[in-house]
């Protein structure tokens, strides 16, 4: 996506070796017209798949998954990055390490809102090393349910999630890989 990749090349920074800072328009703002067009690109790309629901994990990844399930028209479902005192009984848990935030968190999903009858597609913002992917996927794997594939928007292929993701045999789209971030330069493949 060049439209991406110039907001990325403008706006973004390197905050510390490998971290990204994109406040403008994924961890901190939205760009709603931006996010619309992302979140109809991973539609299309998952159009002939028969997806009934889209989850994320909160927060970032809400608004690109919002406006993918609007695109594709199927509820939006969001994993919660803690445990709650309300309905913990009931639900589905992985315990991940947080790569902002230096600890462990939980995720966890209602039950209610994930079973074998659903086909789901997992948005997310950014993959680094992987972990918040794969609870997420561990997640949908102990309610059942199907999962078609997995849309992030920016792959850092300088680390290991998304080639982990790939050799699982996971369907994983990106709009935008970027191979280095070294010497503060934002470098993408291709
Ligand atoms: P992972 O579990 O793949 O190591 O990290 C995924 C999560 O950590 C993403 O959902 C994203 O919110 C956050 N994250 C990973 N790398 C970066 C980064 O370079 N910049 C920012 N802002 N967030 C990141």
């Amino acid at each position: 996506m060049d439209i991406l990749k110039e907001r990325i090349l403008k706006e973004a920074s390197v905050i510390s070796s490998g971290v990204l800072k994109l406040d403008s328009l994924l961890n901190h703002g939205v760009d709603p017209k931006l996010t619309m067009e992302m979140g109809k690109e991973f539609a299309s790309r998952f159009a002939n798949d028969k997806i009934t629901k889209v989850i994320t994990v909160e927060s970032s990844g809400i608004p690109i998954a919002f406006a993918t399930a609007l695109e594709l028209g199927v509820p939006l479902v969001f994993a919660r990055r803690k445990k709650t005192l309300i309905g913990e009984q009931d639900v589905y848990c992985e315990r991940v390490p947080s790569f902002t935030k230096g600890i462990v968190t939980d995720l966890i999903v209602s039950r209610t809102l994930l079973s074998a009858d659903d086909t789901v597609l997992f948005i997310d913002d950014i993959i680094a090393n992987g972990d918040a992917a794969r609870g997420l996927v561990k997640i949908i794997e102990q309610s059942g349910a199907q999962l078609a594939g997995i849309g992030i928007v920016i792959e850092k292929s300088f680390q290991a999630g998304g080639r982990a993701l790939r050799e699982l045999g996971l369907r994983l789209e990106t709009l935008v890989r970027i191979q280095s971030l070294d010497d503060n330069i934002i470098s993408f493949e291709d």
